[in-house]
């Protein structure tokens, strides 16, 4: 049996000057009509209103609101979704124990949707056109025509190969976006001829065995500029320097995203192309592991290895390439020609030496091969339970 696996594409929507206004006062309307909807479910039912009483309690007067059938049940069920995950917050301890002041504010009134949280379109309230790459959407002023979208064309064809059920609205930073869900047929894993073994670091965010380094310096000069602009705007304590910083925060976010997403798709394109697995150290390895200055402590406890390590674990999955982490112990302190292993190896961040043998060279290369070869013993081991190891 083919196995499914759920994925999310996002695209952008282009809404012209004329399909503007349509969206502007579509989404505050529906989270307006939201809070209504979870303050009368508040009122009657607590925490526990469920989708049926919701909808007894306030179909009507949705539909008089000028929602469409299908509108106003998807504003019922986000509400009663809503209070379903709060009682499993509450209930799984997550907002403290009984009387907490936490606990007892969430208890004590109805839940509130901000007027531009992403609001739930299924395929009745929104209908594609990929060769054209519009859309057409509902909202209050009818139903929006052409609406001109912007994806990659890998995004467009595995939207019109698998896109299935709902999408979500999102508006961000003054964009209008679309989060897509696809259906695909997760492939079979192949039998690797070997492994690249892959060593992230801070200066280079990946390093495989092959040698091959992937884009550090650009990123870290981006985000130097990105810090000097950020302490700029600290130093002005205004109400809109914050609300600029907090954009500029999620914008450095979505920038390293954005990398991290490069990074693994080039990884795995390698490895697929050459029949090999990828081996990754296990992250709780990698704080310990590397020395650096207290200043650039903060930035590398702040970057995400674990997006990088995420992005790569899946990216191999939908290739079917084979994926494994190692254990990290070492790894960048042994010497893989003689196997000697001590600190010393490693007189600075980026220079390996190993002082038995005189093996040398870069620091992220040299641990990059020993992950691969802790992957080649390890892959063996995994795929064959019932083998008896010679002694
Ligand atoms: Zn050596």
């Amino acid at each position: 049996m083919i196995e499914l696996v759920k994925i999310v594409k996002q695209i952008k929507l282009m809404p012209d000057a004329a399909q503007a206004p349509a969206f502007e006062r579509t989404l505050p309307a529906i989270n307006d009509a939201a809070n209504w909807a979870s303050q009368m479910a508040f009122e009657h039912f607590g925490l526990k209103g469920s989708v049926r009483e919701l909808r007894k309690l306030c179909y009507g007067e949705l539909k008089a609101r000028g929602f469409g059938a299908q509108a106003a049940q998807h504003i019922i069920k986000r509400v009663a979704d809503a209070y379903t995950a709060l009682r499993a917050n509450i209930r799984a301890g997550n907002l403290g124990p009984e009387k907490s002041k936490r606990r007892r504010k969430a208890e004590s009134k109805p839940i509130v949707f901000r007027p531009h949280a992403a609001h739930t379109y299924d395929d009745r309230c929104l209908s594609w056109n990929y060769d054209a790459q519009t859309m057409s959407i509902w909202t209050l002023d009818g139903r929006v025509r052409n609406i001109r979208f912007a994806c990659s064309p890998e995004v467009l064809k595995e939207l019109a190969e698998h896109r299935q059920g709902e999408s979500d609205l999102v508006f961000r930073d003054g964009k209008w976006f679309l989060t897509a869900t696809c259906e695909v047929p997760e492939p079979e894993v192949f039998e690797p001829k070997d492994f690249i073994g892959v060593d992230r670091g801070i200066v280079n965010l990946a390093t495989t065995s092959d040698g091959d380094n992937h884009q550090g310096r650009r990123l870290g000069r981006y985000r130097r500029w990105q810090a000097r602009k950020r302490a700029e705007l600290q130093a002005k304590q205004t109400r809109s320097a914050k609300q600029l910083l907090k954009k500029r925060a999620r914008k450095e976010a979505r920038h390293a995203t954005h990398v991290n997403h490069k990074v693994a798709k080039e990884v795995v394109a390698v490895a697929q192309r050459t029949a090999r697995g990828i081996a990754l150290e296990e992250l709780q390895g990698i704080r310990e592991r590397v020395t650096v200055p207290r200043d650039q402590r903060a930035r590398l406890s702040s970057w995400p290895f674990h997006q990088l390590g995420a992005f790569i674990a899946y990216k191999a999955k939908r290739a079917g390439v084979p994926f494994i982490e190692v254990d990290p112990a070492y790894t960048s302190q042994r010497c893989p020609r003689c196997s000697h292993t001590e600190r010393g190896n490693r007189p600075t961040r980026d220079h390996f030496h190993c002082r038995r043998c005189g093996l040398a060279g870069p620091a992220d290369v040299v641990a990059g091969v020993n992950v691969r070869t802790r992957a080649r013993s390890a892959w063996v081991f995994v795929n064959m339970p019932d083998s008896v190891p010679a002694i």
